[in-house]
């Protein structure tokens, strides 16, 4: 098995951990990394991508579990999934995605309160180039130019 090589993630695991939730601050302060906000949902980079175009989907409301989620929440929830795997695919041209959900500290959910979907787009050969892009002082350029393209994508979206 290839193991993803993402350094600049240890600013993240050796980092002070914030307080607040981070998808409930992305809301309320109008967060530069926010994609998408909706009535049901949000769509923000992920600040500590493992790939460029890492975005996590999330519900507006802060619950932990799927099952936490009311009807009329689920269904927006998969749709924006649905979008910002389109808007990837128009953007950026991947080759394919891994898309999942990571629920508790064990399966590696960095955020445990607040339920997010990872959108990680996958190119062939992306592990081999990561070794030799990542570079920590080029990720915050790229998060940033990432987040200029993605949002103009993301401007036209409603759900
Ligand atoms: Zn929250």
């Amino acid at each position: 098995m290839k193991t993803m090589w993402a350094p600049w993630r240890m600013e993240y695991i050796l980092g002070d951990k914030e307080e607040t939730c981070i998808f409930c601050s992305a809301i309320s302060e109008k967060d530069e990394l926010m994609l998408y906000r909706g009535d049901k949902t949000i769509v923000v980079m992920n600040k500590y991508p493992y790939i460029n175009g890492h975005l996590l989907v999330a519900p507006v409301r802060h619950v932990a579990a799927l099952d936490q989620l009311k009807r009329s929440e689920k269904g927006p929830l998969l749709e924006t999934v649905e979008k910002a795997i389109g808007i990837l695919k128009e953007a950026m041209q991947p080759d394919g995605f891994n898309v999942g959900l990571n629920l508790g500290k064990v399966a590696g959910a960095g955020v445990e309160e607040h339920l997010h979907f990872h959108i990680v787009p996958r190119w062939f050969g992306d592990t081999n180039a990561l070794t030799v892009f990542a570079d920590l002082r080029v990720i915050p350029e790229h998060l940033k130019a990432t987040c200029d393209k993605l949002k103009s994508y993301f401007k036209k979206l409603s759900l």
